[in-house]
């Protein structure tokens, strides 16, 4: 086996953390009646000793991907973040704005041009740098990627930068969050470590709710960090960011969570119930295609993104639907697979409960 090299530091030392196989790609959804074994590639965690920097051990060239639909609570958690910003006064009107890849759509900029900032011409160094939608964590080279980010800054200038924490992908045993095609899961210690050694000192963080815990930064030249930051470094330290042997907890939820989904599944099909799932999102596919819902068990997942529906979800038959199929199915049981959604599908799809069925939060494949 080759050597693991980290993407940040290059340390070679690290360990294997998770390690959930072969997995298809999470967001290629073939045509529903493609028969072809879709590709799938190693998905492995790999925490670096020297940078503390979470990642995939492996690359993997990933087919396209379609475009989802943002979730609403995306969309608030966004413009929460920017009000947060602004309040501290890092968006101030006039400022110019370099925004990072927004590989997932969601950027700030619509937000940014009516607080009156500006974008900055392009090769200019801006005042603000946004990595605010989840865009550095696509990197397969992550030293490359933070330095192009903080090369945009003018002197003096912020760079703010929101990823969804790993110490909440612990606190929550969130395994489902690691997927193709996310390079790297921050922690604000790994972060501190790697903006320093570009002279960079995060003075501020704000917690958000959003997936159990996202978390946005701002950095600038010089400063001292704030007591957001320093609490924040040492809850998720306490939380186990750095540790090895906490994070590779993980593994042991993944056996558990996906044989508690199957045996749900089964158990309901068995009452004759009928079972459907909602939400196509990438944390679903892994967790699906573990727990083996093959032969009819999950009737269909409903989501609202046109992209999807008409295919299947990856690495399985099973058909993604549209949202108003799924009410005229009319299930006994909707299994939610992304948890932040259960307010806004009820709301959405009133039709479900009313006629009998009930949601079921699946966010993590249910815990044992
Ligand atoms: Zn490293």
């Amino acid at each position: 086996m080759a050597q693991l090299r980290c993407r940040w530091c290059r340390s070679t030392s690290g360990e294997i953390v998770l390690d959930l196989g072969e997995q298809p790609a999470c967001e290629y959804f073939p045509p529903l009646h493609d028969p072809a074994p879709d590709p799938v590639f190693p998905l492995r965690l790999w925490l670096c000793a020297g940078c503390g920097l979470a990642q995939l051990a492996d690359d993997a060239d990933l087919p396209d991907q379609p475009e989802g639909l943002e979730p609403a609570a995306l969309t608030e958690q966004r413009h929460d973040a920017v009000v947060a910003a602004h309040a501290a006064g890092f968006l101030p009107v006039g400022a110019t704005v370099t925004e990072g890849h927004t590989p997932h759509g969601g950027s700030w900029w619509s937000e940014l041009e009516a607080l009156g900032l500006r974008r900055a011409e392009p090769g200019t160094p801006a005042d603000v740098v946004v990595d605010g939608s989840f865009g550095l964590m696509h990197a397969t080279d992550q030293a490359a990627a933070l330095a192009a980010l903080v090369d945009a800054l003018a002197p003096g200038g912020t760079l703010l930068f929101q990823f969804h924490s790993l110490a909440a992908i612990l606190r929550e045993q969130q395994w489902n969050a690691v997927r193709l095609g996310h390079y790297a899961y921050y922690s604000v210690p790994a972060l501190q470590t790697m903006l320093a050694r570009h002279g960079f000192t995060v003075t501020h963080a704000w917690s958000f709710p959003l997936y159990g815990g996202t978390v946005l930064v701002a950095a600038r030249r010089g400063g001292l960090p704030d007591t957001s930051v320093t609490e924040l470094v040492a809850s998720e330290t306490a939380d186990g960011v750095l540790d090895a042997g906490v994070v590779a907890t993980l593994q042991e939820c993944v056996d558990v969570s996906s044989a508690a989904l199957r045996t749900l599944t089964a158990d309901a099909r068995a009452r004759g119930a009928r079972v459907y799932g909602y939400s196509a999102a990438s944390r679903a596919v892994a967790l699906l295609y573990l727990a083996g819902l093959q032969d009819g068990l999950l009737l269909g997942v409903a989501d609202a993104s046109p992209a999807k529906q008409g295919c299947r979800m990856p690495g399985t038959t099973i058909p993604v639907i549209a949202p108003v199929d799924l009410v005229d199915a009319r299930p006994d049981v909707v299994l939610l697979f992304v948890s932040d959604l259960l307010s806004e599908v009820r709301r959405q799809l009133p039709q479900i409960e009313v006629t009998g069925g009930s949601w079921i939060d699946a966010g993590l494949g249910l815990k044992g």
